[in-house]
């Protein structure tokens, strides 16, 4: 046996699984077709989201559904060829999305959530990436004064129960926090506990080279080809076939590439979403502004100011749309005075999703050795270290930081 694990799948999820499992003195072998965090876990926000108590659940306001439904909305974008693939996901999305429901995946993120910020602290102090995190927080910027008051009442009930910090800054002094935003908000609430990246796919890639300095393995290689062979896991990689005791399939959006075949049914959606970078046109911002009511994320990162565009639901192999990009485009541009477009062609990312809003961690039911760690929906990047954390506790018997049993594959039969 050339390993004791192989980890399919080097985005955040994957690398911080296997660095965790080296930890506890596994010899692992991390796989990925492509270099470490350079799919979904480049392209995002860069947020660390320890303020997102509550998970993104499915509108059931007859506003919002009337909005959705005329398909103009910068947040939300369907295609409508790609609809019959959603359609029962969907449904099982709403259905969780009930309040208590919602409340409950609320419930059972906050052990990870809470967490997030030292679990990437931890790493990030090892792998010499602190200079890629900020602790400036984020804004979460409105534009109408009613839902300004509206929200920062929300947002002060939230903080107090769950102790976390916000200010409601109004419109001057939201000018005087960031000179860059031209006038149009009301004001802002500004997350002080969260923490930002300057460049998700660098810190993934520091995280991965951590791994290797320490002794790690990473091989380019094929995760489809994984198989059972008497009782080992074996994949073909570019330098042959290795095989270990046991495999974790970490492969976010693409997980299911691996574990259909297998049998499982786990009800796995990408919710897609595009980004481009920008030159300033007028400085720049200290970080990252969410302006959630017409759904898109401004970051300053280290490749121009970037544009991350809300939901688009569209099959993973649609030809990108941009629809979303093109609508946001036009709402930030003056806002926050985006400069040239900086990237020839936009970038598509999936959110790999399910409908309960909790992440699939934790053993497969029918194939000893063989484990999940995918479906980390809108904060994957915020969860990665803590999820590595878990189940590495789960694989080696070691008594876990929470229960488990939330995140469990059997949930969906
Ligand atoms: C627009 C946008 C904004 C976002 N903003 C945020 C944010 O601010 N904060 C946050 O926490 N989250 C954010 N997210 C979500 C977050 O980026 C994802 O949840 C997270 O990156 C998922 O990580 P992962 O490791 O599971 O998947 P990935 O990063 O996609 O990693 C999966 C890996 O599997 C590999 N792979 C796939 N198929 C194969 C194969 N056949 N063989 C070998 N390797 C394979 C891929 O190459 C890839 O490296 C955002 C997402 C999007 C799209």
């Amino acid at each position: 046996m050339d390993f004791e694990v192989i980890v399919l799948g080097a985005g955040i999820v994957g690398v911080s699984a296997a660095l965790h499992l080296q930890d506890r003195g596994r010899r692992v072998a991390l796989i990925d077709r492509r270099g470490p965090g350079e799919e979904t876990s480049y392209g995002n926000a860069g947020l660390i989201e320890r303020s997102s108590v509550v998970p993104y659940g499915f509108p059931r306001s007859a506003t919002a559904l009337l909005r959705y439904a005329r398909n103009r909305s910068t947040d939300l974008y369907w295609d409508y060829r790609s609809l019959p693939s959603y359609a029962t996901w969907l449904a099982r999305f709403w259905w969780e999305s009930a309040p208590q429901r919602h409340a409950a995946a609320a419930r059972d993120m906050l052990p990870l959530i809470e967490r997030s910020v030292a679990e990437h602290d931890a790493l990030a102090a090892r792998a010499d990436a602190q200079s890629l995190l900020h602790a400036n927080g984020w804004l979460q910027a409105i534009h109408t004064p009613a839902r300004f008051e509206l929200d920062a009442a929300r947002a002060e009930r939230v903080a107090r129960e769950h102790g976390l910090r916000v200010t409601a800054l109004d419109a001057a002094a939201l000018r005087a926090r960031e000179p860059s935003l031209a006038a149009g908000f009301a004001g802002a609430l500004h997350w002080l506990d969260p923490k930002t990246v300057a460049n998700p796919g660098e810190l993934v890639a520091r995280y991965a080279r951590l791994f290797e300095t320490d002794g790690g393995a990473f091989r380019r290689g094929d995760a489809a080809t994984l198989r059972r062979e008497r009782d080992a896991w074996a994949v073909q990689t570019a330098d042959g076939l290795i095989s270990a005791n046991e495999a974790v399939i970490a492969m976010g959006p693409w997980s299911d590439l691996v574990f259909e075949p297998l049998g499982y049914r786990i009800p796995l959606r990408a919710k897609r979403g595009y980004h481009m970078h920008y030159r300033p046109q007028r400085g720049t911002l200290s970080m990252p502004v969410v302006d959630t009511e017409r759904g898109y994320a401004i970051a300053p990162m280290q490749q121009g100011i970037r544009l991350t565009t809300g939901v688009e639901l569209a099959t993973r192999d649609t030809p990108p749309t941009g629809v979303q990009l093109a609508r946001a485009e036009t709402i930030a541009r003056p806002l926050f005075g985006l400069g040239d477009r900086l990237d020839a062609e936009p970038w598509l990312g999936m959110r790999p999703c399910t409908p309960d809003m909790r992440p699939v961690i934790g053993p497969a039911p029918r194939h000893p050795g063989l484990w999940f760690a995918f479906g980390h929906n809108h904060h994957g990047l915020t969860l990665g270290p803590v999820s590595g954390k878990l189940l590495a506790q789960m694989m080696t018997g070691e008594p876990t930081f929470t229960d488990p049993r939330p995140y469990r594959a059997e949930r969906f039969g």
